[in-house]
């Protein structure tokens, strides 16, 4: 047998216990260039740029 509760938890600590769950909230700021919210340090997923130079779908500018 695995590990089976002694006793039923109770709604206050059951709650006490779930506030730990999402201690973070997801941080997204707004795209340099086309102003949609974004992950930070990551490149845009929407227009594929990150501060200003293109990594994904790039047409490359000389
Ligand atoms: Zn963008």
């Amino acid at each position: 047998m695995g590990a089976a509760p002694k006793s039923r938890i109770g709604p206050r600590r059951r709650r006490l216990r779930r506030t730990h769950y999402k201690l973070f909230k997801l941080n997204l700021v707004p795209c340099e260039t086309c102003d949609s919210l974004m992950m930070p340090h990551v490149v845009c997923q929407t227009c594929g740029s990150f501060r200003g130079v293109r990594y994904i779908g790039a047409v490359e500018e000389a």
